[in-house]
Protein backbone atom coordinates (compact mmCIF):
# COMPACT_ATOMS: atom_id res chain seq x y z
CA UNK A 1 0.00 0.00 0.00
CA UNK A 2 1.01 3.90 -0.76
CA UNK A 3 -0.12 7.08 0.06
CA UNK A 4 -1.73 7.28 -3.23
CA UNK A 5 -3.47 3.77 -2.90
CA UNK A 6 -4.80 5.39 0.60
CA UNK A 7 -6.00 8.99 -0.15
CA UNK A 8 -7.51 7.67 -3.62
CA UNK A 9 -9.83 5.26 -2.09
CA UNK A 10 -10.61 8.15 0.99
CA UNK A 11 -13.34 9.84 -0.40
CA UNK A 12 -12.85 12.33 2.87
CA UNK A 13 -9.94 13.76 1.63
CA UNK A 14 -6.37 13.91 3.10
CA UNK A 15 -6.68 15.25 5.83
CA UNK A 16 -8.22 12.33 7.71
CA UNK A 17 -5.70 9.82 7.00
CA UNK A 18 -3.39 11.39 9.22
CA UNK A 19 -3.24 7.99 11.12
CA UNK A 20 -2.90 5.79 7.99
CA UNK A 21 0.13 7.71 7.12
CA UNK A 22 1.58 7.38 10.57
CA UNK A 23 1.14 3.39 10.54
CA UNK A 24 2.73 2.68 7.30
CA UNK A 25 5.33 5.15 8.48
CA UNK A 26 5.70 2.91 11.19
CA UNK A 27 5.53 -0.13 9.71
CA UNK A 28 8.13 0.84 7.20
CA UNK A 29 10.90 2.27 10.00
CA UNK A 30 10.07 -0.04 12.55
CA UNK A 31 8.36 1.98 14.79
CA UNK A 32 6.04 -0.25 16.59
CA UNK A 33 6.77 -1.58 19.96
CA UNK A 34 5.57 -4.51 22.21
CA UNK A 35 4.39 -4.01 25.56
CA UNK A 36 3.52 -7.10 28.01
CA UNK A 37 0.97 -6.90 30.88
CA UNK A 38 1.10 -10.25 33.46
CA UNK A 39 -1.82 -12.29 33.82
CA UNK A 40 -1.78 -13.62 37.23
CA UNK A 41 -3.43 -16.85 38.69
CA UNK A 42 -6.81 -16.25 40.99
CA UNK A 43 -8.25 -19.88 41.35
CA UNK A 44 -6.54 -21.65 38.57
CA UNK A 45 -4.93 -24.57 39.30
CA UNK A 46 -1.08 -25.47 39.26
CA UNK A 47 1.23 -26.27 36.16
CA UNK A 48 2.39 -29.48 35.38
CA UNK A 49 5.36 -28.25 36.80
CA UNK A 50 4.21 -27.73 40.49
CA UNK A 51 6.24 -25.48 42.72
CA UNK A 52 6.65 -23.44 40.46
CA UNK A 53 4.80 -19.79 40.23
CA UNK A 54 2.51 -19.81 37.23
CA UNK A 55 2.22 -16.41 35.39
CA UNK A 56 0.75 -15.68 32.16
CA UNK A 57 0.84 -12.39 29.62
CA UNK A 58 -0.96 -10.34 27.34
CA UNK A 59 1.33 -8.76 24.48
CA UNK A 60 0.40 -4.70 23.95
CA UNK A 61 0.55 -2.56 20.68
CA UNK A 62 2.49 0.62 21.09
CA UNK A 63 3.72 3.04 18.70
CA UNK A 64 6.70 5.26 19.30
CA UNK A 65 6.38 9.07 18.38
CA UNK A 66 10.10 10.04 17.99
CA UNK A 67 8.90 13.47 17.78
CA UNK A 68 7.71 13.34 20.97
CA UNK A 69 9.48 11.02 22.42
CA UNK A 70 5.98 9.12 23.87
CA UNK A 71 4.39 5.98 22.90
CA UNK A 72 1.06 6.17 21.33
CA UNK A 73 -1.72 3.86 22.70
CA UNK A 74 -3.50 1.59 20.23
CA UNK A 75 -6.58 3.18 20.98
CA UNK A 76 -5.70 5.71 19.32
CA UNK A 77 -4.25 4.24 15.82
CA UNK A 78 -6.27 1.25 16.22
CA UNK A 79 -9.57 2.53 14.56
CA UNK A 80 -7.82 3.99 11.57
CA UNK A 81 -5.78 1.06 11.19
CA UNK A 82 -8.94 -1.04 10.93
CA UNK A 83 -10.48 1.41 8.69
CA UNK A 84 -7.47 1.81 6.08
CA UNK A 85 -6.98 -2.36 6.39
CA UNK A 86 -3.72 -1.45 7.89
CA UNK A 87 -4.53 -3.58 11.15
CA UNK A 88 -3.87 -7.16 9.52
CA UNK A 89 -0.19 -5.71 9.05
CA UNK A 90 -0.14 -4.89 13.06
CA UNK A 91 -1.05 -7.70 13.79
CA UNK A 92 1.22 -9.91 11.68
CA UNK A 93 4.12 -7.55 12.81
CA UNK A 94 2.83 -8.40 16.32
CA UNK A 95 2.77 -12.03 16.34
CA UNK A 96 6.11 -12.41 14.10
CA UNK A 97 7.96 -9.92 16.54
CA UNK A 98 6.11 -11.73 20.19
CA UNK A 99 7.44 -14.90 18.93
CA UNK A 100 10.65 -14.29 17.44
CA UNK A 101 11.04 -12.54 21.39
CA UNK A 102 10.72 -15.75 23.22
CA UNK A 103 11.82 -17.87 20.95
CA UNK A 104 15.45 -15.43 21.56
CA UNK A 105 14.52 -15.95 25.22
CA UNK A 106 13.82 -19.60 26.06
CA UNK A 107 14.68 -18.70 29.79
CA UNK A 108 11.07 -16.51 29.67
CA UNK A 109 9.37 -18.70 27.18
CA UNK A 110 9.63 -21.88 29.79
CA UNK A 111 8.78 -19.63 32.75
CA UNK A 112 5.57 -18.04 30.93
CA UNK A 113 2.51 -20.39 31.28
CA UNK A 114 0.83 -18.53 28.21
CA UNK A 115 1.36 -15.55 25.75
CA UNK A 116 -1.53 -13.97 24.56
CA UNK A 117 -1.58 -11.63 21.30
CA UNK A 118 -4.68 -9.71 20.37
CA UNK A 119 -6.09 -10.07 16.76
CA UNK A 120 -8.40 -8.05 15.47
CA UNK A 121 -11.33 -9.48 14.13
CA UNK A 122 -10.48 -7.33 10.99
CA UNK A 123 -7.13 -9.24 10.57
CA UNK A 124 -9.24 -12.88 10.98
CA UNK A 125 -10.66 -11.81 7.65
CA UNK A 126 -6.99 -12.44 5.67
CA UNK A 127 -7.52 -15.90 4.60
CA UNK A 128 -3.90 -16.42 4.32
CA UNK A 129 -3.09 -15.50 8.76
CA UNK A 130 -3.76 -19.06 9.52
CA UNK A 131 -0.33 -19.90 6.77
CA UNK A 132 1.45 -17.42 8.25
CA UNK A 133 0.53 -18.07 12.00
CA UNK A 134 1.56 -21.73 11.39
CA UNK A 135 4.67 -20.65 9.39
CA UNK A 136 5.76 -18.18 12.50
CA UNK A 137 4.76 -20.78 15.34
CA UNK A 138 7.22 -23.61 13.02
CA UNK A 139 10.17 -21.01 12.21
CA UNK A 140 10.21 -20.01 15.70
CA UNK A 141 9.81 -23.07 17.25
CA UNK A 142 7.22 -21.64 20.19
CA UNK A 143 5.00 -24.37 21.20
CA UNK A 144 1.66 -23.32 20.45
CA UNK A 145 0.01 -24.26 23.37
CA UNK A 146 2.12 -21.29 24.91
CA UNK A 147 0.22 -19.12 22.27
CA UNK A 148 -3.42 -17.50 22.75
CA UNK A 149 -4.62 -15.28 20.55
CA UNK A 150 -7.57 -12.80 21.69
CA UNK A 151 -10.06 -11.30 19.63
CA UNK A 152 -12.56 -8.46 20.89
CA UNK A 153 -15.90 -9.55 20.69
CA UNK A 154 -17.39 -6.80 18.01
CA UNK A 155 -19.87 -6.42 14.98
CA UNK A 156 -16.54 -6.54 12.63
CA UNK A 157 -16.81 -10.47 13.03
CA UNK A 158 -19.52 -10.20 10.42
CA UNK A 159 -18.96 -13.32 8.66
CA UNK A 160 -19.33 -16.28 11.51
CA UNK A 161 -18.13 -19.00 9.23
CA UNK A 162 -15.16 -17.78 8.39
CA UNK A 163 -14.25 -17.02 12.09
CA UNK A 164 -15.47 -20.60 13.15
CA UNK A 165 -13.10 -21.76 10.44
CA UNK A 166 -10.12 -19.16 11.26
CA UNK A 167 -10.35 -20.38 15.16
CA UNK A 168 -11.00 -24.42 13.71
CA UNK A 169 -7.69 -23.98 11.65
CA UNK A 170 -5.32 -22.68 14.45
CA UNK A 171 -7.00 -24.75 17.50
CA UNK A 172 -5.69 -28.14 15.65
CA UNK A 173 -1.90 -26.59 15.38
CA UNK A 174 -3.02 -26.39 19.06
CA UNK A 175 -3.28 -22.61 20.08
CA UNK A 176 -6.11 -21.51 22.05
CA UNK A 177 -8.55 -18.46 21.67
CA UNK A 178 -10.06 -15.96 24.33
CA UNK A 179 -12.99 -13.76 23.41
CA UNK A 180 -11.94 -10.38 24.90
CA UNK A 181 -13.97 -8.00 26.38
CA UNK A 182 -17.04 -10.41 26.96
CA UNK A 183 -20.30 -8.80 27.47
CA UNK A 184 -19.58 -5.36 26.22
CA UNK A 185 -21.68 -5.78 22.79
CA UNK A 186 -25.27 -6.56 22.53
CA UNK A 187 -24.32 -10.20 20.64
CA UNK A 188 -21.78 -11.10 23.69
CA UNK A 189 -23.56 -14.64 23.91
CA UNK A 190 -23.97 -15.17 20.25
CA UNK A 191 -20.48 -14.96 20.02
CA UNK A 192 -19.70 -17.57 22.67
CA UNK A 193 -22.60 -19.78 21.22
CA UNK A 194 -21.26 -19.78 17.91
CA UNK A 195 -17.74 -19.46 18.21
CA UNK A 196 -15.46 -21.98 19.70
CA UNK A 197 -13.60 -19.99 22.25
CA UNK A 198 -11.22 -21.38 25.01
CA UNK A 199 -11.53 -18.77 27.05
CA UNK A 200 -14.01 -15.39 27.95
CA UNK A 201 -12.24 -12.21 29.17
CA UNK A 202 -14.68 -10.47 30.89
CA UNK A 203 -15.18 -6.70 29.94
CA UNK A 204 -12.81 -4.63 32.22
CA UNK A 205 -15.49 -1.94 32.43
CA UNK A 206 -17.58 -4.27 34.54
CA UNK A 207 -14.55 -5.35 36.80
CA UNK A 208 -12.87 -1.99 37.49
CA UNK A 209 -16.02 -1.29 40.17
CA UNK A 210 -17.48 -5.04 41.72
CA UNK A 211 -16.42 -3.76 44.98
CA UNK A 212 -18.99 -0.80 44.71
CA UNK A 213 -21.41 -1.59 42.16
CA UNK A 214 -23.79 -4.26 42.45
CA UNK A 215 -25.18 -3.92 39.06
CA UNK A 216 -21.71 -4.58 37.89
CA UNK A 217 -21.14 -7.20 40.55
CA UNK A 218 -24.58 -9.35 39.13
CA UNK A 219 -23.64 -9.07 35.91
CA UNK A 220 -20.36 -10.38 36.37
CA UNK A 221 -21.95 -13.02 38.15
CA UNK A 222 -24.15 -14.27 36.03
CA UNK A 223 -21.25 -14.25 33.19
CA UNK A 224 -19.31 -16.40 35.04
CA UNK A 225 -21.94 -18.70 35.39
CA UNK A 226 -22.55 -18.82 31.73
CA UNK A 227 -18.36 -19.40 31.13
CA UNK A 228 -18.65 -22.15 33.85
CA UNK A 229 -21.63 -23.96 32.67
CA UNK A 230 -19.84 -23.91 29.01
CA UNK A 231 -16.70 -24.80 30.19
CA UNK A 232 -14.71 -21.69 29.14
CA UNK A 233 -11.35 -20.26 31.75
CA UNK A 234 -13.07 -16.89 32.89
CA UNK A 235 -10.41 -14.30 32.67
CA UNK A 236 -10.83 -10.84 34.57
CA UNK A 237 -9.15 -7.73 33.36
CA UNK A 238 -9.02 -4.28 35.09
CA UNK A 239 -8.71 -5.93 38.66
CA UNK A 240 -7.03 -2.10 40.26
CA UNK A 241 -7.51 -2.91 43.93
CA UNK A 242 -7.44 -6.03 46.45
CA UNK A 243 -11.07 -5.80 47.02
CA UNK A 244 -11.80 -6.25 43.35
CA UNK A 245 -9.19 -9.45 43.51
CA UNK A 246 -10.81 -11.17 46.51
CA UNK A 247 -14.50 -10.90 45.10
CA UNK A 248 -13.07 -12.53 41.72
CA UNK A 249 -11.44 -15.49 43.37
CA UNK A 250 -14.84 -16.40 45.80
CA UNK A 251 -16.29 -16.28 42.33
CA UNK A 252 -14.35 -18.47 41.29
CA UNK A 253 -12.76 -16.45 38.43
CA UNK A 254 -9.47 -18.36 37.38
CA UNK A 255 -7.19 -15.76 35.98
CA UNK A 256 -6.75 -11.79 36.65
CA UNK A 257 -5.36 -9.12 35.15
CA UNK A 258 -4.89 -5.24 36.20
CA UNK A 259 -2.99 -2.42 37.35
CA UNK A 260 -3.38 -4.33 41.04
CA UNK A 261 -0.60 -6.53 39.82
CA UNK A 262 0.93 -5.07 36.77
CA UNK A 263 1.42 -1.95 35.15
CA UNK A 264 1.93 -2.66 30.99
CA UNK A 265 5.57 -2.26 30.47
CA UNK A 266 7.76 -2.87 27.47
CA UNK A 267 8.68 -6.30 26.49
CA UNK A 268 12.43 -5.73 26.83
CA UNK A 269 12.28 -5.20 30.69
CA UNK A 270 12.07 -9.31 31.13
CA UNK A 271 15.80 -8.91 30.08
CA UNK A 272 15.79 -8.24 33.40
CA UNK A 273 15.24 -12.15 33.91
CA UNK A 274 12.99 -15.07 35.23
CA UNK A 275 12.79 -13.35 38.53
CA UNK A 276 10.52 -10.04 37.27
CA UNK A 277 8.25 -12.24 35.49
CA UNK A 278 7.50 -14.61 38.08
CA UNK A 279 7.85 -11.56 41.24
CA UNK A 280 4.63 -11.04 42.74
P1 LIG B 1 -7.64 -5.04 25.59
O1 LIG B 1 -7.18 -6.17 24.76
O2 LIG B 1 -8.95 -5.17 26.29
O3 LIG B 1 -6.45 -4.74 26.58
C1 LIG B 1 -6.63 -4.25 27.88
C2 LIG B 1 -6.35 -2.77 27.96
O4 LIG B 1 -6.57 -2.35 29.31
C3 LIG B 1 -4.90 -2.40 27.69
O5 LIG B 1 -4.92 -1.12 27.09
C4 LIG B 1 -4.29 -2.32 29.08
O6 LIG B 1 -3.16 -1.48 29.14
C5 LIG B 1 -5.44 -1.74 29.86
N1 LIG B 1 -5.39 -2.09 31.28
C6 LIG B 1 -4.74 -3.12 31.85
N2 LIG B 1 -4.97 -3.18 33.17
C7 LIG B 1 -5.83 -2.17 33.46
C8 LIG B 1 -6.46 -1.72 34.67
O7 LIG B 1 -6.28 -2.25 35.75
N3 LIG B 1 -7.30 -0.66 34.55
C9 LIG B 1 -7.53 -0.04 33.36
N4 LIG B 1 -8.37 0.98 33.37
N5 LIG B 1 -6.95 -0.43 32.20
C10 LIG B 1 -6.11 -1.49 32.25
P2 LIG B 1 -4.09 -0.79 25.79
O8 LIG B 1 -2.75 -1.46 25.84
O9 LIG B 1 -4.14 0.68 25.61
O10 LIG B 1 -4.89 -1.50 24.64
C11 LIG B 1 -6.18 -1.06 24.29
C12 LIG B 1 -6.79 -2.02 23.32
O11 LIG B 1 -6.11 -2.00 22.06
C13 LIG B 1 -6.72 -3.47 23.76
O12 LIG B 1 -7.75 -3.70 24.68
C14 LIG B 1 -6.90 -4.20 22.45
O13 LIG B 1 -8.27 -4.28 22.12
C15 LIG B 1 -6.20 -3.28 21.50
N6 LIG B 1 -4.86 -3.82 21.19
C16 LIG B 1 -3.73 -3.75 21.92
N7 LIG B 1 -2.70 -4.36 21.28
C17 LIG B 1 -3.21 -4.85 20.13
C18 LIG B 1 -2.67 -5.60 19.02
O14 LIG B 1 -1.48 -5.95 18.96
N8 LIG B 1 -3.53 -5.89 18.00
C19 LIG B 1 -4.85 -5.53 18.04
N9 LIG B 1 -5.63 -5.88 16.98
N10 LIG B 1 -5.39 -4.85 19.05
C20 LIG B 1 -4.59 -4.51 20.08
CA1 LIG C 1 -6.88 -8.25 24.98
CA1 LIG D 1 -10.17 -6.75 27.10
CA1 LIG E 1 -10.60 -3.40 25.45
Amino acid sequence: LTYDDITQSNPEGRGKVKWAIRIMDGLKREKFRIFFQKVVPLTAPAGADKGRPLVRIETLVRLWDSQKSRVIFPDEFIPSAERYNLIGEIDRWMVASVLQYFSAHVDLLDAVDKISINLSAVSIRDPQLVNFITKILQETGVPPNKVSFEITETEAIINMGSAKQFIDELHRVGVSFALDDFGSGFCSFNYLRELPFDALKIDGVFIKDIDKNTTHLELVKSIIDVGKQLDKVIVAEFVENQAIAEILISLGVGWGQGYFFHKPAPIEELQQGVALLLAS
